[in-house]
């Protein structure tokens, strides 16, 4: 089932209009006020695709009421910084107009000033078509692009807030509803989301719920990889099975996912609670398989090398606690860590979580519990000598 992919117009404004209709905008309503759009969204249950999965009615309702009688503002994220996931570039390259048509629904629901598209690669066609679209009257507000920076956490709600006002692209424990960009209450909204707000406004409520599951309604976008990444459109709660080929392993919700053996993944529906009730998580729509006969454990210290390198190293987690796995984990997978290596990683996995002032360091820890757990196999293998997948992994990813 595709929506949102189905019959894109790419960049051609008339064509999208052909297909979609025009943007059904029923005009601002003044800051603390919300408009009729947030009660239907509410109807559909449409939830966050950016990963959260937070319900967005909810989220337009927490902006508006700090809005303290100043226009919010509106952040598009599209900044899509979890390196396995491709969803939000490929929806901006097929789809641009629907993800634009959300943020001018959104902007005018809660009477936003200011609609900002945060992008990370470069943003210079966008910016044209924003332009275009303005001129034209498809959007009361002009959408300015940003490109952001290439970092893990650029993404995370509070460093895109901080980076948009010219501070560094870092998590803060300021939260963006309350006060956000230009010191206003600020929605930001996944590319995703906002996209299929713009077809709810268009074709309501009971047809968004007509696919997808009872607590999460409605397609998501699905990054497939390995080898290389797919981006497919399936309803909320198809089996894992349907959209991945098998594997040895499946990591579900990218580097701050968690693992799950393969012959146990296929039957579990992409949904969150079911997911989470599994030990896994459905973040951004994420599902990475890991090739039979390759090494789990030498393929997750290298995400954990690389994921302690992207922490802010602000808080304490992120500047002693990941770098201590990462190395601990890079002394199991080469064979080269003590019989106490196992024990000190399931230790430090148990207590990182909620320590930090954003979730990385709980990430990164529910990875490295689950690869203990699905790997465990090759953990015992490992302790004391290398297996022969490890070293073929380790020539692979370095
Ligand atoms: S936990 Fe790490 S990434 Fe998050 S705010 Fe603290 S230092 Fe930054």
């Amino acid at each position: 089932m595709s929506r949102l992919l189905a019959g894109s117009a790419g960049p051609d404004l008339d064509l999208h209009v052909e297909r979609h209709g025009p943007v059904p905008l029923l005009g601002a309503v003044r800051p603390g006020r919300l408009g009729r759009l947030a009660g239907q969204v509410a109807e559909a249950g449409l939830r966050g695709r950016g990963g959260g999965w937070f319900p967005t009615a909810r989220k337009l309702a927490a902006v508006a009421g700090h809005a303290r009688g100043r226009p919010p503002v509106v952040v598009v994220n599209a900044m899509e910084s979890e390196p396995l996931s491709a969803k939000d570039a490929h929806l901006l390259a097929v789809a641009p107009h629907l993800v634009l048509d959300g943020a001018s629904l959104a902007a005018e629901t809660i009477g936003a000033g200011r609609v900002v598209l945060a992008v990370r690669a470069d943003g210079r066609a966008l910016n044209l078509l924003a332009a275009e679209r303005f001129r034209r009257g498809a959007d009361p507000v002009r959408i300015e692009v940003h490109q952001g920076p290439d970092r893990f956490l650029a993404g995370q709600e509070s460093a895109l807030a901080g980076w948009i006002d010219g501070g560094p692209a870092l998590p803060t424990t300021r939260r963006p509803y309350e006060r956000g960009v230009d010191g206003r209450a600020t929605f930001v909204g996944n590319a995703e989301t906002l996209a299929h707000l713009a077809l709810i406004a268009r074709r309501g409520p009971a047809w968004f719920r007509s696919a997808g599951t009872t607590e999460a309604p409605g397609t998501l976008l699905v990054s497939v990889s390995g080898p290389g990444v797919r981006v497919r459109e399936v309803p909320v709660g198809t089996p894992v099975g349907e959209v991945a080929e098998p594997g040895a392993a499946v990591l579900l919700g990218g580097y701050g996912g968690a693992w799950l053996p393969g012959d146990r993944a296929g039957a579990l529906p992409l949904a969150p609670e079911p997911l989470r009730a599994a030990g896994a998580t459905l973040g951004a729509g994420i599902v990475s398989v890991l090739p039979y006969g390759t090494c789990g454990l030498a393929h997750t210290a290298s995400i954990v090398r690389w994921l302690a390198s992207q922490g802010a190293r602000q808080c304490g987690p992120c500047l002693f606690g990941l770098p201590a796995l990462a190395r601990d984990l890079s002394g199991l997978a080469a064979g080269t860590a003590g019989g106490t290596v196992v024990d000190r990683l399931r230790g430090r996995a148990a207590v990182i979580p909620g320590r930090g002032a954003c979730a990385h360091p709980d990430g990164v820890s529910r990875l490295v519990t689950s690869a203990l757990q699905v790997f465990a196999d090759e953990v015992e293998a490992h302790l004391g000598s290398r297996c022969r997948a490890a070293t073929e992994t380790f020539q692979k990813t370095g």
